[in-house]
């Protein structure tokens, strides 16, 4: 007879297994993986002895079983349309080993602070987009009359070139609303969780509809999206689509469930065209987070000097001037710049530092750092040499995805 543990393990091996075959389209294996995944569940049923927890067992058997047979009698299923995971407390039942637990530490891990830092006013331009988000996560949050349905905006999509405030978006609306952030790489998770990625994503959510219990919404933030599509292609990697699938499996799962949930999605892109129609169906809103405008420019380098106690000199520095000369600058590389020039100043009025590190802490620790007002001069060298990270062409290329896409919907 098999311990609790073996079973469990077996299950969940099998579930796996299952996602993954599903994703590259082996429907009749996948049938045969739930199939075994059932025959483990009701062997689990007699070693069980809460009467709870045996029947979470039940409802997952039957469960399994359902999607063995779905799987068989429609072996040209949809691939991207895999069954969701519709019994999420029997989840919380059947997980609860001491594996488990060891994957739920790992995704405490993941769980980030800094959106507590981040507010919209540390975010420049976009200034459209944030009442957009305020408004739409608001109404997620609120509440609804009754008999009303109301669609949110559960799973978003954000895209772009690198470094333009993606992450930073979602950490504001994390601060705002106060949730849980979860700050999930993909590539990261997929290269340190060999063969258990999809397991871990399982996990990830589980422990993120947990931290729901209080109201607090959790947000779980992917980026690198695009990393686990390209290997839905037939060269690509079994982990990045054994993720994919238990990603799309429990977006799928509330969203059939037609109720709210306090658990959102986030994602992000450089590459929004890796994405294919599966992806895309699942998230509502895709949102263009574009180049800065000349506006938000000029905001990013006042928030990046100025809001950082930074002195300018008001009569030299003109933001507007600044923000002229630096066309096709992400906020990245604004932010870059202005850390650039403000070392060489600090370089400049604090010449005795190497000194008095010499010298001992206690000397260290005494001196007081100096600083003067930037002038615009003291960028000229910096702009000069500048050469944009994003290609004209690419900055087009986004936008012209973006209008693409919505023509073929
Ligand atoms: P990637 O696509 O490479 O993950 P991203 O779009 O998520 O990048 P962020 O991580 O949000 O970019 O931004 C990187 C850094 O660039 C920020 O920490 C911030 O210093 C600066 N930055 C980017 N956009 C803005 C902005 N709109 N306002 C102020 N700072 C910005």
């Amino acid at each position: 007879m098999y311990s609790q543990q073996a079973l469990q393990r077996s299950i969940d091996r099998m579930l796996t297994e299952a996602n993954t075959r599903i994703a590259v389209g082996k429907n009749e294996e996948a049938s045969r993986s739930y199939h075994k995944a059932a025959q483990f569940a009701e062997q689990m049923i007699e070693l069980l002895e809460d009467a709870e927890a045996q029947r979470s067992m039940s409802i997952r058997a039957a469960e399994y079983k359902q999607r063995a047979r779905k799987l068989r009698s429609n072996g040209k299923m949809d691939t991207a349309r895999i069954k969701p995971v519709t019994d999420h407390e029997a989840d919380e039942v059947a997980y609860s080993d001491e594996e488990a637990d060891a994957l739920e530490q790992q995704i405490l891990l993941l769980i980030d602070d800094s959106p507590g830092r981040i507010d919209w006013d540390t975010i420049g331009g976009l200034t459209v987009l944030k009442e957009e988000l305020r408004f739409h996560y608001g109404l997620a949050m609120a509440k609804i009359p009754q008999g009303v349905e109301i669609e949110g905006w559960n799973n978003v999509m954000f895209y772009g070139p690198p470094g333009t405030g993606k992450t930073l978006l979602a950490c504001a609306i994390a601060n705002k609303l106060t949730a849980t952030f979860f700050n999930v790489k993909a590539s990261q998770i997929v290269s340190k969780w060999v063969g258990e990625s999809g397991r871990l994503i399982s996990t990830l959510y589980r422990v993120a509809r947990k931290f729901t219990r209080d109201g607090r919404p959790s947000i779980i933030f992917i980026d690198e999206f695009d990393a686990l599509c390209k290997s839905r292609s037939s060269d690509g990697h079994l982990y990045h689509q054994q993720m994919l699938a238990t990603i799309l499996s429990e977006i799928d799962g509330f969203a059939q469930k037609n109720r709210r949930d306090l658990v959102m999605t986030i994602g992000a892109t450089n590459r929004p065209w890796d994405l294919d129609a599966a992806v895309l169906s699942r998230f509502e809103r895709r949102i263009l987070i574009d180049l800065p405008s000349i506006e938000a420019r000029a905001d990013i380098f006042r928030i990046h000097l100025e809001n950082k106690g930074i002195p300018v000199d008001p009569n030299s520095i003109s933001y507007p001037i600044l923000a002229e000369n630096t066309e096709r600058l992400t906020g990245r590389e604004i932010a870059r710049l202005c850390k650039e020039v403000t070392s060489c100043m600090l370089a400049e009025m604090n010449p005795d530092i190497p000194k008095l590190v010499d010298a001992g802490l206690k000397q260290i620790q005494n001196y007081e750092v100096k600083l003067r007002p930037l002038k615009l001069a003291d960028f000229s060298d910096a702009l000069e040499q500048l050469v944009p990270d994003t290609s004209e062409h690419e900055a087009t290329y986004y936008k012209k995805w973006g209008s693409d896409v919505k023509k073929e919907r």
